[in-house]
């Protein structure tokens, strides 16, 4: 059970298969140099630092209002945003993109001025907002979006038959670049109405339940959506199309589908598969999390994102990653990718969020690790631990995961690929299923609805077993290397010396060394040990499909 040998075409095919992942799904960064040693800009971290004027108050609720013209290609409207002051102060944060007008920012019939620099707005009020109290401005703006960014960040194309298909997909971007808000990960709004006016022979799908439209009678219809849980803002979005609307139930659990008038056949076969997938997420987790805002699967243009309750999905109703057998080994062509990973999300990324893009693995590291758990649900263990080793090919252990804070850096490719096998490490150093399924159900019944950071699911974790797993954390995720077991074999004395080799001063962790069917359970630290070796030399293996570490022999 050694980590298999590629042969050259195996290994190309890898390489092909991270270079579609690079297009699909982030910024090439062969080129670029690595992504923790580029400087910051100012634009940098103006977006990512949560300055005086962000954490001097705490959002409450968003009313997002705007009319799409899909001839002008333009967006107008408002967003009424209600916040609650932590201190005392004069002037907040807010965010929207500069080639976007600011019309007018009013708190009441009170019209406030606004400074900005790059993609920030600084509100100011003409007097101080007091600490404990509730305050809402309405934010007016109008534009022309651009269209930017791994998914389009704003998006107006037309579909086969020539109709508008407008799409937002801006999670690396922001939220900001179509409208204003509070632009970062820390604060979420607790809830949230859109409604969003498109010409009356168009449909908008949103994130939460749908409330109703209105026919405004000049040929546009207004469609009013409710968000009644917190939400990102990169989640939050809209889909102007022709969409025709089929609609399903899990229990009580209301699952709307809504996709383009070619795709209605195909999409009744392909969303089939959302019911086993929410089945298998509530087995190891509890609850679908945004039950009364139900779950949607809206066809996209792109290949597919997590937005809250709306799952948007382009994989071409097929199985695996936009036709392909996404991690190499069969397993992934058994299931749609993005059904599966994207609605992952729901879980890690929406339910439990990351509060700064630099602990982004607690979306992505996750939401790949219960790609592994679906599969395990539903195909069995085997399946389960091929299809995650299948994405070592993808790993480069050139760049910690986890990056700095405060500059919105999007961590490295290594943060899903990496991070599920860190989990699945993780699973086998805890040695015991029932206590694993227990802490994954717990940990994540104990974060949901919360922005969190790194530190605060180590703590969790550390409490819930006991023990110091930090190190362990540390070496996978804010380092780029992998610990190395070494292995040194005395034939003479018929023993073997082992010991970690690892950036991280305390690195221990347990690992299964022998032979499959027949393990041993050995606790290496950082200092040589020695044990009797009871096999043949060249039998002795290490069990590399639990543990996603380097082994080193002399
Ligand atoms: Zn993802």
């Amino acid at each position: 059970m050694k980590t298999p040998e590629r042969s050259a075409t195996v290994a190309a095919a890898a390489l092909l298969l991270a270079a579609t992942f690079l297009t699909g799904f982030a910024e090439p960064q062969s080129s670029a140099p690595p992504s923790t040693e580029r400087a910051p800009t100012r634009a940098d971290l103006l977006r990512g630092d949560y300055g005086r004027y962000r954490a001097n108050n705490d959002l409450v609720y968003y009313h997002l209002d705007v009319r799409v013209d899909p001839r002008q290609r333009s967006i107008a409207g408002k967003n009424s945003i209600r916040f609650k002051m932590l201190k005392d102060d004069t002037r907040i944060q807010l965010d929207l993109y500069a080639n976007l007008n600011i019309d007018r920012i009013v708190m009441g019939t009170t019209t406030l001025a606004a400074a900005r620099d790059h993609n920030t707005v600084y509100v100011d009020f003409p007097v101080t907002l007091k600490a404990g109290r509730e305050y809402s401005v309405d934010f007016y703006y109008s534009g022309q979006p651009r269209e930017i960014g791994r998914f389009g960040g704003m998006t107006f194309r037309t579909d086969s038959a020539g109709n508008p298909w407008i799409n937002t997909a801006c999670e690396g971007e922001g939220a900001a670049l179509w409208w204003p808000n509070k632009d970062q990960w820390r604060d979420e709004v607790e809830r949230m109405d859109i409604s969003i006016a498109v010409p009356s022979d168009l449909v908008d799908v949103s994130n939460g339940a749908f409330v109703g439209k209105t026919d405004l009678a000049d040929g546009y219809t207004r469609w009013d959506w409710r968000v009644q849980y917190p939400i990102n803002n990169y989640s939050v979005s809209l889909n102007v199309g022709k969409y025709e609307h089929f609609s399903d139930r899990l229990g009580d659990l209301p699952l709307d589908f809504y996709v383009l008038p070619g795709s209605l056949e195909k999409a009744k076969v392909q969303f089939a598969q959302a019911k086993p997938m929410l089945e298998a997420f509530q087995h190891y987790f509890g609850d679908y999390p945004f039950k009364k805002d139900g779950y949607k699967l809206i066809e996209a243009p792109y290949s597919g994102m997590e937005h809250q309750s709306a799952v948007t999905y382009g994989n071409r109703f097929a199985n695996g990653y936009l036709e392909r057998d996404w991690t190499g080994v069969g397993i992934s062509l058994k299931f749609d990718f993005i059904i599966i990973h994207e609605s992952a999300h729901e879980w890690f990324g929406n339910a439990v969020s990351a509060a700064d893009a630099a602990d982004m693995w607690i979306h992505e590291g996750w939401a790949t690790y219960l790609e592994s758990l679906y599969v395990e649900r539903r195909f069995g263990r085997d399946d389960a631990l091929k299809y995650l080793n299948g994405y070592k090919s993808k790993v480069r252990n050139r760049d910690p995961i986890i990056t700095q804070r405060g500059i919105h850096r999007t961590p490295p490719e290594d943060q899903y690929f990496k991070g599920a096998l860190f989990l699945n490490t993780l699973r086998s150093v805890v040695n015991d299923d029932d206590r694993w399924w227990r802490l994954l159900r717990d940990l994540f019944q104990h974060f949901e609805y919360h922005n969190i950071v790194t530190d605060d699911l180590v703590r969790y974790v550390n409490a819930q077993l006991g023990k110091d797993y930090t190190p362990i954390f540390n070496q996978y995720l804010r380092r780029a290397a992998l610990p190395t077991l070494e292995l040194t074999v005395n034939d003479a004395d018929r023993t073997v010396a082992y010991r970690w080799k690892a950036d991280e001063r305390d690195f221990a962790m347990p690992i299964r060394v022998g032979q499959p069917g027949n393990w041993r359970m050995i606790e290496p630290t950082t200092a040589w040990q020695v044990m009797p070796l009871e096999t043949a030399k060249e039998q002795l293996e290490v069990a590399t499909d639990l543990f996603y570490v380097n082994v080193s022999r002399s």
